[in-house]
């Protein structure tokens, strides 16, 4: 039988691992931060009549420059923005490979704060980039004066900052994101995957936006939205930014069906939306009640928490799952991380970790 490394495969790409969050059919799957909400159905509806007539024109490309979901984005994130500044791919995971195939790329460099979200890296190494991984503070904070001198040592071309960080649950501080930018003579991005779960009224990395022409803020569908199975991420940036993406996109890269869906689930943003406060509520009694237990979790500005004091994560990760509960071993050494769910998810998880018994440690 053929194995990978009997290939005439890219030497950079040996021996790499692929992005592989295990996806199992359990009743109670809290691993990789959706929205454990259904779309509410009049909503769906709403979207299934739009993908109807979307498909009955399927024998044409769509849109190749979306431009009625550009418009709908900036309406959504208001700041002034127009659609000239906004970009979408097919998640905003593409969004990033598209920021790494313009302005990555062999010889060149990208910077992170490690722990980080795992994706980073291989975006790197699927486009040639260099990954360097700065580290954090105590708590996995990230001050001003931390993450510039960095930027100082490394001097990368694109620096990534996750606010609020995955897999921590960290959030960050616009002054962080400003020292960086002074710091940096190349791109800046502000990936806000999680932006909605942050306390109201906390500001944006979007505010920031306004002469700062080397820096991007990528957000998602696929969180607070309620929509991850539909692959929908999207940026905002300086006009010139977007002009560069268009250079690495491929043509047509998202689908009629696709922009006929966002444009259903823009047209409802507060519906999509209702459930955040009640995330939001879940996530803090995760933080309380994995402390009642004995563990130790991090603060979090996001829809997940990341607790330590877990002995053997693996054995609790194995024996969650065969009481139908799924988390995420995320290999930092002594923790676990789990979504905020529904109450009665978030319930059922704290029940499984509860009959486990205290942690020994
Ligand atoms: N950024 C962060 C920090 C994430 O956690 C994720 C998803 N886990 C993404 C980006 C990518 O999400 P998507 O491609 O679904 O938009």
């Amino acid at each position: 039988m053929t194995s990978l490394s009997d290939l005439p495969i890219r030497d950079d790409l040996r021996g790499r691992t692929p992005y592989g969050a295990p996806q199992k059919v359990v009743p109670v799957a809290l691993n990789v931060n959706e929205n454990t909400h259904p779309v509410p159905e009049d909503v769906a509806a709403d979207i299934v009549a739009r993908v109807a007539v979307a498909v009955t024109g399927v024998n044409r490309y769509p849109d190749r420059e979306f431009t009625e979901l550009r418009e709908a984005f900036a309406r959504y994130l208001g700041h002034g923005l127009t659609a000239e500044q906004v970009w979408a791919a097919n998640g905003s995971n593409e969004v990033l490979q598209h920021i790494l195939q313009a302005f990555g790329g062999p010889g060149r460099s990208l910077l992170g704060f490690a722990p980080t979200y795992s994706m980073y890296p291989l975006l790197a190494s699927g486009t040639g980039t260099g990954w360097i991984a700065a580290g954090r503070d105590a708590e996995f904070e990230l001050s001003p004066e931390t993450a510039a001198a960095a930027v100082r040592e490394h001097d990368p071309d694109i620096v990534i900052l996750c606010s609020p960080n995955n897999p921590t649950g960290t959030p960050l501080s616009l002054d962080t994101v400003e020292a960086v930018y002074a710091a940096a003579r190349g791109i800046v991005i502000v990936d806000e995957a999680y932006a909605e779960f942050m306390p109201e009224g906390e500001p944006s990395a979007l505010t920031l936006l306004p002469g700062r022409e080397r820096l991007l803020v990528s957000r998602t569908m696929s969180k607070a939205f309620a929509f991850a199975g539909a692959r929908v991420g999207y940026l905002a940036a300086d006009p010139a930014v977007v002009d560069a993406l268009r250079l690495v996109r491929l043509p047509y890269h998202l689908s009629a069906i696709t922009q006929a869906a966002a444009l259903g689930a823009l047209a409802h943003s507060d519906e999509m939306l209702a459930m955040v406060g009640e995330i939001r509520a879940q996530r803090d009694r995760l933080v309380v009640e994995l402390a009642e237990l004995g563990y130790l979790p991090h603060c979090s500005g996001s829809n997940f928490v990341l607790f330590g004091g877990v002995d053997d994560p693996h054995a609790v990760f194995e024996a969650l799952l065969e009481r139908g509960v799924l988390i995420r071993d995320v290999g930092i050494p002594h923790h676990l991380r789990v979504t905020a769910g529904t109450e009665t998810e978030t319930t059922a998880f704290l029940e499984a970790l509860r009959a486990l018994g205290r942690p020994s440690g």
